[in-house]
């Protein structure tokens, strides 16, 4: 392998896209190859092994296709909902569903929750595991045995895309049906795969529908012998896989489950980069959206701004320090908060100094926010 590094560039810190490492990056670059080659195969085939090993799952099935993390919604809604059925969405809405809402900065009242369930059968519960919007991070495990509880034949489905590989999930043991993310987050890899990992229970739910998958490309009757065939080592199409993709994802996904740390060690080092964020925000007075450290995520950290201060006034700031950061989403305080994104190679290779890098660009972009106000 060709030593390789890539080129100066500013700190992408926003949550997802990632800073990616020189080895994932230069796996992107392999020289093209069939899909259906022998060479090709263990490729996919590896991928789909450790992506269970992230997940702590020994039974999930994943499906790793070409798309963004929103294809694993378009893959539940098709694969596991059919007409007349209903879903229940915590937090967020999505399909035609009841929803329990939580108020901004906490994750949903698990009383709520059971209540929902207790009134009507739902064939799905969602929720998002760390919301991006507001870093709030839920309770994956009590959701989970909350469904158990009040209504086992429920699937329960999570939105990963924003905490797999920086949070702790124990699909098995918690009992998750769905897991679904994307390359571009905590798994280190740049945009452009759909990663969904789901039970066997949820499979047999599959494989039990009355009616058709109502996608086609979404459709697991097109994927599902496909990543059974590269799992088991012979090629299989539906629609081509994207190749050099999956070389980078595979990368990555060596480094996190084969690399010097272990995934306990690699969450303890998401904890304590954000820690050291969380510190320095509280050290300029700052608060954050989540209203305690309980529910507060560890790959990412969304801040409000001091009265008086926009996005407007820090964002292009840290920008001209080579931080790149990201504005607020959530509709009722966009204006007022600001977000960092902490996941993956930033955190796990501490010699990068990026946390360092985050500090001292906002100390030097809050001073001089707060010079030109003066002035
Ligand atoms: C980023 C994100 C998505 C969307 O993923 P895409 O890859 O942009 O489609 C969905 N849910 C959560 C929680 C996310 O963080």
């Amino acid at each position: 392998m060709t030593t390789f590094t890539q080129e100066p560039h500013k700190l992408l810190v926003i949550p997802g896209p990632i800073e990616v490492t020189d080895e994932v990056l230069y796996a992107n670059a392999h020289p093209s190859m069939s899909h259906m080659s022998a060479d090709f195969v263990p490729v996919l085939g590896d991928c789909i092994r450790m992506t269970r090993e992230v997940l702590f799952t020994t039974t999930g099935q994943p499906f790793i296709i070409a798309g963004s993390g929103t294809l694993g919604w378009d893959q539940v809604a098709a694969n596991l909902v059919e007409a007349g059925e209903s879903a229940l969405v915590l937090n967020s809405g999505y399909f035609e569903v009841d929803e329990v809402y939580a108020d901004l900065g906490t994750s949903v009242d698990l009383v709520e929750v059971e209540k929902a369930l207790s009134s009507k059968k739902y064939k799905i519960l969602t929720f998002t595991h760390v919301d991006t919007s507001t870093a709030v991070l839920s309770d994956a495990q009590a959701i989970a045995a909350t469904v158990q509880r009040v209504s086992p034949d429920t699937l329960v489905v999570m939105d990963g895309v924003c905490s797999v590989a920086s949070e702790e999930i124990r699909m098995d043991a918690w009992g998750i049906d769905i897991v679904l993310t994307a390359s571009q987050k905590g798994l280190g890899t740049p945009p452009g795969l759909s990663i969904l990992v789901a039970s066997q229970k949820a499979i047999k739910v599959f494989e039990a529908r009355k009616t058709p998958p109502t996608s086609y490309y979404a459709s697991w009757k097109k994927w599902l012998p496909v990543m059974q065939a590269y799992e088991r080592g012979s090629a299989a199409y539906f629609a081509t896989p994207p190749v050099n993709l999956v070389y980078a994802f595979r990368t990555s996904l060596t480094q996190i489950t084969k690399g010097p740390q272990s995934l306990e060690e690699r969450f303890a080092l998401h904890r304590k980069g954000s820690q050291r964020l969380r510190d320095a925000v509280a050290e300029l007075g700052l608060k954050q959206l989540p209203t305690s450290p309980a529910v507060a995520a560890n790959g990412m950290t969304a801040i409000y701004l001091p009265d008086g201060y926009a996005a407007s006034d820090i964002v292009p700031r840290m920008l001209k320090r080579n931080v790149v950061v990201a504005g607020g989403l959530h509709k009722d305080v966009k204006d007022k908060y600001f977000r960092i994104g902490h996941m993956g190679v930033s955190v796990t290779d501490e010699s990068r100094g990026d946390i360092d890098k985050i500090i001292s660009a906002l100390r030097e972009s809050f001073a001089d926010a707060a010079a030109s106000k003066k002035a």
